[in-house]
């Protein structure tokens, strides 16, 4: 599965200044012809944008600043971890994996709802902005733990190796 979601640009799309740790951005995003198209504004051009455009999807964003890498613990968190999980399990057909994976990511504020329709929900990763379109799966509460400990056993033996 593969879906192209385009990712958070590093500049706005009108007057191409570049998004600052700590600015806030605004994104809009919608579908033409199967494609999604997304646009990232800065704080000004997004104030003087057509209403029309901004009633595409759009959610706010704020930057943040790069973490550092030698403040950074050397021991990957368990969402880290969680969320190269969820990378791999989205280049496979294993959506259940896929859908318990992001309802866990979401809870840790690793992966933000943007939008949600009864097909999927779209999720950004809070870091890059890259976006993922994830298939809802019905699945009942017993199907739901089972993943669930499937995917822990899967984190913990990440953690071995
Ligand atoms: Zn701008």
């Amino acid at each position: 599965m593969k879906l192209d979601i385009p990712t958070r640009r590093r500049s706005c799309i009108t007057c191409e200044a570049a998004f600052l740790p700590q600015s806030i951005c605004f994104s809009t995003l919608y579908k033409e012809k199967g494609n999604y198209l997304r646009k990232d504004f800065c704080n000004s051009c997004w104030e003087q944008l057509q209403k029309e455009e901004k009633n595409s999807i759009f959610w706010k964003g704020m930057i943040l600043a790069k973490p550092d890498d030698a403040l950074k613990e050397i021991k990957k968190s368990r969402e880290e971890k969680a969320l190269e999980l969820f990378k791999r399990t989205f280049q496979t057909e294993d959506l259940p994996k896929l859908f318990v994976l992001a309802l866990y990511l979401a809870r840790r504020r690793m992966l933000i709802s943007r939008q949600e329709t009864k097909e999927e929900t779209l999720y950004e990763f809070w870091e890059t902005g890259e976006m993922f379109a994830v298939p809802s799966v019905p699945l009942n509460h017993l199907q739901i733990d089972a993943l669930q400990q499937a995917i822990a056993a899967d984190l913990a033996h990440e953690h071995n190796t």
